[in-house]
């Protein structure tokens, strides 16, 4: 059964009224194929060749590539298929109604980022019947707020390649060409219990978790001295002691301790590395204090993103009129670099509506990304 590619404002009702919440939390979590299958059905008509890519252990959650004219090159236009969790409650809408109003689209996913595809898409349009000379690729990816295990099964595999790649998270349309990396981990240490009045009698989990809290501190102190980007607001690596929970009385000694934490890197510090040095400095703690301890990363973590000397962040320069700037959250671009392709953050609509009630789209950003996304497609397509 073939499908009409509808017009954009319908195009971005009926991403939004499709619920694709992915989160860590089973309860929230929703599959993204019903977004990747109403995508695929639109690009099918307009002439691509779309590709459905299952997520390796991640049922129900597929990337889609779709490919429009061949030849080595080209360009790839991103966005993540998936929402954030939402409170219906705090909307003056439904959040998965698009609504307009004070010159805006509201809806979940409106500017983060399902409404970049139709302007994607209406950017293509353009383009149908011309002879592109390098690919044009809409790629929509699953799980980027929650694991980006999207992006990650797309690295892993090498595919789809092309010479450069604009994810268009919202940025309000200035480049971005730079932000720090995310690692969430834990700290698990397991003493034994024991009465209080005798320490011999157990071994404490809070006594040994005192010394990690330390070290992760002096770790942090270290991080700052050595690593520093005037680029970022806040210039350094930051280590977060996010939340602690142990023992459960006064009066006995403290069995078990769980500490997690945030460490958001700088360009040029790779993940590994840090986890292995920050291992190195807590498990000699574990002898010193009877206990055992474990690290763990509670998700395999984002990297820094940097792309200095590119040639399309110059081009998006000056297609804007906007210097390159860095962000403080983290996206897909890192992996996607790590496939080769020079890559930016550019899209519609603004950090500061995402991940909250009443996201919206701004009506003012609709005609300027679709021209500056015609204007990428004309440089590197035809
Ligand atoms: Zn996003």
């Amino acid at each position: 059964m073939s499908v009409r590619c509808p017009e954009l404002v319908t195009m971005l009702g009926e991403l939004i009224a499709i619920n694709s919440v992915s989160c860590t939390q089973p309860d929230w979590d929703h599959s993204n194929l019903p977004v990747i299958n109403k995508l695929a059905a639109w690009l099918d008509d307009l002439g691509f060749s779309t590709e459905i890519s299952p997520v390796p252990d991640h049922p129900g959650k597929a990337n889609l590539i779709a490919t429009l004219g061949s030849g080595p090159g080209g360009l790839v236009l991103s966005g993540h298929t998936d929402t954030v969790p939402f409170n219906e409650e705090r909307w003056h809408s439904d959040p998965l109604q698009l609504t307009e109003r004070d010159n805006r689209f509201y809806g979940l996913g409106s500017c983060d980022m399902k409404g970049f595809f139709p302007l994607a898409i209406e950017a293509a349009k353009r383009f149908l019947d011309r002879d592109l000379q390098q690919p044009l690729i809409i790629l929509a990816t699953a799980d980027e707020e929650s694991s980006m295990s999207g992006a990650r099964a797309l690295a892993e595999a090498g595919y789809p390649k092309a010479r450069y790649a604009i994810i268009g998270e919202p940025t309000s349309l200035k480049p971005i060409h730079m932000h720090k990396g995310i690692m969430m981990e834990t700290v698990r240490i397991e003493g034994r219990a024991g009465h209080s009045s005798d320490p011999s009698l157990g071994a404490s989990a809070l006594d040994a978790m005192h010394a990690v809290l330390s070290e992760l501190i002096g770790y942090r102190n270290e991080l700052q001295q050595n690593y520093h980007n005037s680029n970022f607001r806040v210039s350094v690596p930051t280590l977060n002691l996010g939340c602690i929970h142990g023992g459960d009385n006064p009066n006995r000694i403290c069995a078990s301790c769980d500490l997690e934490y945030d460490l958001r890197p700088l360009p040029g510090m790779d993940l590994d590395n840090l986890r292995e040095a920050i291992s190195q400095r807590l498990s000699p703690l574990a002898d010193q204090f009877g206990v055992s301890l474990e690290t763990h990363a509670l998700f395999p973590g984002v990297p820094s993103f940097s792309n200095e000397q590119s040639e399309l962040v110059k081009v998006a320069e000056k297609l804007t009129g906007h210097q390159a700037e860095c962000v403080a959250f983290g996206t897909e671009a890192p992996f996607l670099q790590q496939m080769g392709m020079d890559t930016i953050v550019m899209g519609p609509g603004s950090i500061d509506q995402a991940h909250q009630p009443d996201e919206y789209l701004a009506f003012d950003q609709i005609k300027p990304t679709v021209a500056i996304l015609e204007q990428m497609i004309a440089r590197y397509c035809l």
